[in-house]
């Protein structure tokens, strides 16, 4: 079978690198919150060109971070996308406030046309949790002449497109802060869960970095009312050890396979992913949309090619959402949105793909019919 992510041989490519991060731990006798958290946090705002990178426990928890950091109250107003990872959301709605949903555009991603229009129309709105999905970087120019324009907040989430670039310039490098994801799919997974938030604000790190850690300034002294969400010690030494020398190499890869993909599937029941303006993709997914989904993700099957949906339900249709009443908006019709829920499917892309499994899976899609 080729696998949309193939963790054994990440292990086997990696596997001494690991088991040395392991030993390096262990033998420091400190595990949480030490000198390996801060190195990958150094390391992180130096590669991603930010003053402040602070570890945390998810990508979930980074949002939530970051709002907090933002001081969001409950029922004040996000402007975000359905389609995207639930937690994009579900972070809002934990928060108390209230996620307003546009549609998004031929890319899959949140239509920034239409977000001007329902900032123009509704001035209550401050906040935008933009997604840069499936590896996308959002058109940059545009979403910071937005936050210019109407004076919003934004957090950029960044789970899917860690060093993606739009005109040369860093996804998470508009938005006030940034959050990010370390799950083990991401195109920087570490061997659980973590994430983390960017920022240039030192009074945004500082409280996120109180926050993080039960809301104490000092050992012992409480201001806030802070969380546990803290990246491990050993989760970051196999991020430094393993994981983020190799990221350059494992993105080159991606963006490899996806140039690939684009060149040489021609079938015409397969539409290939549009990209947006200027984006320079790093490649989470590559996200095909085809009338026959099923069928096509059927003969994949038989052909041992595995393929995932992202994603099958729009967030707006969740029952997590739709259960509670006032519990969020949406402006205009999702119809672009909705068409990715029907169509989209994602061919297998990992940097373990060998180039006779880029050139199966190309070969396969070419000779599907309906
Ligand atoms: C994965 C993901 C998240 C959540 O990250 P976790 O580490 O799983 O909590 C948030 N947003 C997007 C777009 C994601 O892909």
């Amino acid at each position: 079978m080729i696998l949309l992510n193939d963790f054994k041989r990440q292990y086997s490519s990696i596997k001494d690198q690991i088991q040395n991060a392991v030993d390096a731990v262990g033998e420091s006798g400190w595990l949480i919150l030490g000198k390996e958290v801060q190195v990958f946090e150094e390391t992180i705002q130096r590669m991603l060109q930010c003053q402040y990178a602070i570890g945390c426990a998810s990508g979930l928890d980074a949002l939530e971070l970051a709002m907090r950091a933002l001081d969001v109250k409950s029922g004040d107003k996000i402007l975000t996308t359905p389609l995207s990872a639930f937690a994009t959301t579900l972070a809002i709605l934990r928060i108390g406030a209230k996620p307003v949903f546009v549609d998004v555009d031929a890319t899959g991603l949140i239509e920034l046309n239409q977000c001007d229009a329902v900032l123009k129309q509704d001035p209550n709105i401050k906040f935008m949790i933009p997604v840069h999905l499936y590896g996308h970087a959002l058109n940059l120019t545009a979403l910071r002449q937005l936050k210019q324009k109407y004076q919003i907040h934004i957090i950029e989430d960044c789970a899917q497109a860690i060093c993606a670039n739009s005109a040369g310039q860093p996804v998470g490098s508009v938005g006030d802060l940034a959050a990010c994801s370390l799950y083990p799919t991401k195109n920087l997974g570490c061997f659980g869960d973590g994430g983390f938030v960017m920022t240039n604000n030192t009074v945004y790190a500082e409280k996120i970095k109180s926050l993080r850690d039960y809301g104490q300034t000092t050992k012992y002294e409480h201001t806030i009312l802070g969380m546990n969400s803290r990246l491990d010690e050993l989760q970051a030494a196999i991020l430094n050890r393993a994981l983020l020398p190799k990221l350059h190499e494992f993105t080159q890869r991606r963006k490899d396979i996806a140039k690939a993909y684009l060149q040489n599937i021609n079938n015409p029941l397969i539409q290939l992913p549009e990209i947006p303006k200027d984006s320079d993709s790093v490649w989470h997914l590559f996200p095909t949309l085809s009338e026959d989904r099923d069928a096509f993700q059927t003969f994949l099957k038989q052909n041992d090619i595995q393929s995932a949906v992202h994603y099958p339900k729009l967030i707006t249709d969740q029952a997590a959402l739709t259960d509670v009443k006032d519990s969020y908006e949406i402006y205009g019709a999702l119809d672009m949105a909705q068409k990715f829920a029907r169509c989209e499917l994602s061919l297998p892309l990992n940097p373990f793909l060998t180039d006779e499994e880029v050139s199966k899976v190309i070969k396969v899609c070419n000779q599907w019919k309906a």
